[in-house]
C-alpha cells in the first residue's frame, strides 16, 4: 500500500505540515473529517485555507470503499475460532475468539488477563480440531510480565512438547508505546515467513497511559491508540488472524457498570475492538467473563478457573 503523507496534500508543505501534526492532525483521514474552523483555530490558519486543506485531504485519503454483502460472507466464512480453554468462556464467545477481529479483555489489576493471554498462546499453536489455529504467535509484552513457566506448565497439561510450543511464541518487549507501534510493523514482516495467527498486547494500553497525562494530551492520545488500533486489524485481516489486546482498568466499585467507558482509550479502543470482554473476580476463586457489545452475540457471563494447569471450567 502507497501511503500518502500530509505533505501530499495540495498546498500543505512542511511548515503547515508540522503546525497539523502538532496539532494531533497526524493522518489524512483526521484532517479529512475535520471542521474548517476547527482546524482553523488549532492550527493559527485562515479558515479558507483549511477549507482547502480538508478538500485536498479527502482527496488523498483512502476513504475506502462499498463491499457487498456477499462478498463479506465470503470472507467471513474463513474466520476460525481460537478456544480459550473453557467451554463456558468458548460459548459465550459463540464458540471462541473469532480471526479476522480485535477481541479486548478488560479488568482490574490481578483478574487473569495475563493468564488468559498466555493459554491463547498455547493453544494458538494447537491444531484447529483442538480448537487452535496451528500457527505461530506474536506476543507484545509491555509490562514485562510474559512468563515461560506458565507456557509450560500449560503445555505439559495438555500433553505437547513444553519446548515445541516455547519455540512458536514470540515474544516481543514493547517499551513504550512508539515502540509497541513499531513492533506491529515488524510482526508484518514476521508473519511473512511463518504462519501468525494469533497476535497479542499485554497491556495495549498501559504505555500510552503513562506516557500521555492530562486532558491536553488526551486527543492526541486517542488519535494515536486509534491508528495503533487499526493496523492491528489490518493484522487480523490479512493474516486471518486473531487479534487478543488487554486493558487495565482502575479498581473502584464502578469500574465498569458505573460508566462503561472507563477503560482507557475508552471510546477509541471500544469502537475498534470487535468483541470487549470484562474480566473480574468471582467468589472462591473463580473468575467471571463479561461479554459486552458483541455485534451478534447476546450479552451474558461465563464462569472459569484459573488452576498452574491454566483457563478451565
Ligand atoms: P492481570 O494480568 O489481569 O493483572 P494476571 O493474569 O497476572 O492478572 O493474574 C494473576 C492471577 O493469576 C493470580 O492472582 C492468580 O490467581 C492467577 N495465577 C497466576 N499464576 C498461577 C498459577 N501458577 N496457578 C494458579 N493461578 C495462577
Ligand atoms: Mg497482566
Amino acid at each position: 500500500m502507497a501511503t500518502k503523507t500530509l505533505e501530499d496534500i495540495p498546498g500543505v508543505g512542511p511548515a503547515i505540515a508540522e503546525k497539523l501534526r502538532e496539532a494531533g492532525y497526524t493522518e489524512l483521514m483526521t484532517i479529512a473529517v475535520a471542521s474548517p474552523k476547527d482546524l482553523s483555530e488549532t492550527c493559527e490558519i485562515g479558515e479558507k485555507k483549511a477549507m482547502d486543506i480538508i478538500e485536498g485531504a479527502k482527496l488523498c485519503a483512502d476513504i475506502g470503499g462499498f463491499e457487498t454483502g456477499d462478498a463479506i460472507l465470503e470472507r467471513r466464512k474463513s474466520v476460525s475460532k481460537l478456544s480459550t480453554g473453557s467451554k463456558a468462556f468458548d460459548d459465550l464467545l459463540g464458540g471462541g475468539l473469532e480471526s479476522q477481529a480485535i477481541t479486548e479483555f478488560f479488568g482490574e489489576f490481578g483478574s487473569c488477563k495475563t493468564q488468559v493471554c498466555f493459554q491463547l498462546a498455547v493453544n494458538a499453536t494447537l491444531p484447529e480440531d483442538k480448537g487452535g489455529l496451528d500457527s505461530d504467535v506474536i506476543m507484545l509484552d509491555s509490562e514485562n510480565t510474559f512468563r515461560p513457566e506458565r507456557v509450560i506448565q500449560m503445555a505439559n497439561y495438555l500433553g505437547v512438547d513444553p519446548e515445541e510450543t516455547l519455540k512458536r511464541i514470540h515474544v516481543a518487549r514493547a517499551f513504550n508505546s512508539q515502540h509497541q507501534i513499531l513492533l506491529v510493523d515488524k510482526a508484518i514482516e514476521l508473519a511473512k515467513d511463518r504462519k501468525i495467527r494469533l497476535m497479542i498486547v499485554d497491556s495495549l494500553t498501559s504505555h500510552f497511559r503513562a506516557e500521555y497525562l492530562g486532558r491536553g494530551a488526551l486527543a492526541e492520545r486517542q488519535q494515536i491508540l486509534n491508528r495503533h488500533m487499526h493496523d492491528l486489524l489490518n493484522f487480523a485481516t490479512l493474516n486471518n488472524a486473531v487479534i487478543a489486546v488487554t486493558n487495565q482498568v482502575a479498581a473502584k466499585p464502578d469500574a465498569f457498570f458505573g460508566d462503561p467507558t472507563r477503560p482507557i482509550g475508552g471510546h477509541v479502543v471500544g469502537h475498534t475492538a470487535t468483541f470487549r470482554i470484562y474480566l473480574r473476580k468471582g467468589k472462591a476463586g473463580k473468575r467471571i467473563a463479561r461479554l459486552i457489545d458483541s455485534p451478534s452475540l447476546p450479552e451474558g457471563e461465563a464462569v472459569f478457573s484459573v488452576t498452574e494447569d491454566g483457563i478451565k471450567d
